[in-house]
């Protein structure tokens, strides 16, 4: 059975926290809020418990997890020293929704590297997320999610995939950011990003020096079909472009639904659809409502989403990286 703890994130009860810590200490597994999603946590350091999260998501095993410290001396037991240009990416961004992947201490269980020989490391910004950190130590913490669907935003997206599988979720309402952290890998130079995320690119660049450089690697780590839908996703860059669709998909008995942030220019099409979700222009603001959308998509069954697309720079092309994954069909 799994246990619900309601918090005030600006007050916390630590009573519960320690209801949590002692739960992570035995080896169970307790989602939590961060800044960017929510966490599903365990003991950094027992390999048991490591794996249960694998078992509890249906995760593959060559997937490696984030560790999520709340102090330097963490760090410092976790990989075999820092790189300089990541301490500055550190005093910059953390706490923060940055992930910097370094090499690993041979105390890091394999289950968290994935039997590689590097660990991903963050300072997540929430004070659930600190305050649970503190008390039972560093959590290795994938998003709360089962494999597969999108990241949860809420604690009610942790329930529907995972009751009954873990042993308690703190809930302290949405998540700020909705959208995962950057992986950045600074093993060697270029340093490579693995994801993009929370810190923009073009953030990264202006704390680096200029010759250390930024690479989107091809050979993402997160090979996997992340946050996948059944619908098929179709991007639109204007309004000419859709009314072509719209004559080609009418008639034809599918459900549509059309993600769209300048409503205005799609007026005569708006009735056409099955289901219009607007969201904000500004990347920033609509990242935080992208994976709820996504869920809503499913539970809807819906068949085509059209998804009007955002300019692919800064948040832009974070949250248009995650929109072409959801569509990935592999
Ligand atoms: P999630 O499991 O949803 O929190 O996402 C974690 C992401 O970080 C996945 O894409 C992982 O592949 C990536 N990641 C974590 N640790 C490492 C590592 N040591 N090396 C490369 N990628 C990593
Ligand atoms: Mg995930």
């Amino acid at each position: 059975m799994t246990v619900y703890y309601r918090l005030d994130a600006a007050n916390l009860d630590l009573e519960i926290i320690n209801n949590a810590g002692t739960l992570i200490r035995r080896g169970e597994l307790v989602a939590f809020p961060t800044e960017t999603v929510y966490g599903l946590g365990a003991d950094a350091f027992n390999s048991e418990a490591v794996k249960r999260i694998f078992a509890a998501k249906g995760r593959k095993p060559d997937n490696p997890l984030i560790v999520h410290v709340s102090s330097i001396e963490q760090v410092e037991e976790l990989v075999d020293g820092i790189p300089p240009e990541a301490r500055l990416l550190m005093e910059r961004f953390w706490p923060g929704p940055l992930t910097l992947v370094m090499q690993a201490l041979s105390r890091v269980p394999d289950e968290v590297r994935a039997g590689g020989e590097t660990v991903g490391v963050r300072m997540p910004d929430h004070p659930v997320a600190r305050a649970l950190i503190q008390q039972a130590g560093p959590l290795a913490a994938p998003s709360a999610n089962l494999s597969g669907r999108p990241s949860p935003t809420t604690a009610e997206h942790v329930r529907k995939d995972l009751d009954g599988r873990i042993a308690a979720v703190l809930d302290a309402g949405a998540t700020g950011l909705g959208i995962e952290s950057t992986v950045l890998q600074v093993t060697s130079k270029p340093f490579r990003i693995l994801r993009p995320g929370g810190i923009t690119r073009e953030e990264l660049q202006s704390v680096l020096p200029a010759d250390i450089g930024l690479e989107e690697s091809e050979a993402r780590t997160d090979r996997y079909p992340h946050y996948q839908t059944r619908a098929q996703v179709l991007i639109i860059s204007g309004p000419g472009e859709l009314e072509e669709l719209s004559h080609r998909y009418r008639g034809k008995g599918k459900s549509i639904g059309f993600v769209v942030h300048k409503p205005n220019d799609y007026r005569h099409i708006l009735d056409e659809v099955d289901q219009v979700y607007q969201l904000e222009g500004d990347p920033e603001l609509a990242v935080r409502s992208l994976y709820e959308i996504l869920r809503d998509v499913d539970q809807r069954n819906i068949d085509i989403l059209w998804f009007e697309s955002y300019p692919e720079q800064g948040m832009g092309s974070v949250l248009m990286d995650r929109v072409r994954k959801a569509g990935r069909r592999e």
